[in-house]
């Protein structure tokens, strides 16, 4: 399956495994009355690139915040990387280790450095020496293309570029798997380019991403699967080629009408 789903890829793109990374089941949630995440069925295998997409209000942030338990499902199953989240906080914080997570607005440390903002969770959660944290911090710096940012205070960047610092962030943290919640639309156009460079250069390290987005751009040249959602539910998901060539679903017509 995972095979099939990568046709799409890039070529400097790893192939997909047939390993599961995270497998959601019959995920349900609720916000008090309203049924937020309708029997969700999603496996992503290691190395996929899966773009999710839908109107606003769909349950898409929901969804991927449920990964790391940002929130809470209520009815189903949510396993990564063979760990099932529960309310066993044990369990959740070996979760969070492995999955970074980048959201709209950076949610930076304002009144701490760029190096800081990259070396805090390594020294304080991961117990690395400093010295090891801030080598590894400009590693990924650099990786990112701002190492001469690094002792600037997140104000003092661009938008783009405060952006790649949390991504940066992230990485640090060594995860094996990148979750991203709409990490352009806070971004003016000019500096949009260079955020979806970083994720391109990401996904070529093989990286497990899962990336909510509407630049279908990206869609297409590094998802390898294209998910849309409506109304908490994955109406359908294909190929990029498939997905937009033929959408099958009236509602995926729709929207993609409306955004194309
Ligand atoms: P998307 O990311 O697709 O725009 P969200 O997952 O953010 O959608 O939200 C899905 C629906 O759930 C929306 O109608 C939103 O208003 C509602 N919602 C999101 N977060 C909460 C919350 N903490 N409490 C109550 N309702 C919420
Ligand atoms: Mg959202």
């Amino acid at each position: 399956m995972a095979q099939a789903l990568n046709q799409g890829a890039a070529q400097a793109i790893p192939a997909a495994s047939d390993q599961p990374m995270i497998q959601l089941s019959a995920v349900n949630k609720w916000y008090g009355q309203f049924h937020v995440l309708k029997d969700i069925d999603l496996t992503v295998y290691t190395g996929e690139r899966i773009v999710v997409c839908g109107p606003s209000g769909s349950g898409k942030s929901t969804m991927i915040r449920c990964i790391n338990r940002l929130e809470e499902h209520q009815k189903g199953k949510i396993v990564v990387d063979g760990v099932e989240l529960t309310h066993d906080l044990k369990k959740i914080e070996q979760v969070r280790r492995e999955v970074g997570m980048v959201f709209q607005h950076f949610n930076l440390f304002p009144h701490l450095t760029v190096l800081e903002n990259l070396t805090l969770a390594p020294i304080w959660v991961r117990k690395m020496p400093k010295k090891d944290a801030e080598e590894v911090a400009m590693t990924y710096l650099k990786r990112v293309k701002i190492p001469e940012q690094a002792s600037k205070y997140p104000g003092q960047l661009s938008g783009g570029q405060q952006q790649r610092v949390a991504i940066a962030r992230s990485l640090c943290m060594n995860p094996k798997v990148m979750l991203f919640d709409e990490p352009t639309s806070a971004l003016d156009p000019e500096m949009i380019k260079e955020v979806l460079d970083v994720m391109i250069g990401l996904a070529e390290t093989g990286m497990t991403m899962i990336c909510v987005t509407h630049e279908m751009g990206f869609a297409r040249t590094v998802a390898n699967r294209v998910i849309f959602m409506d109304r908490g539910e994955i109406i359908e998901q294909n190929d990029p080629e498939e997905f937009f060539k033929n959408p099958k679903s009236e509602r995926t017509k729709l929207f993609l009408s409306q955004i194309l």
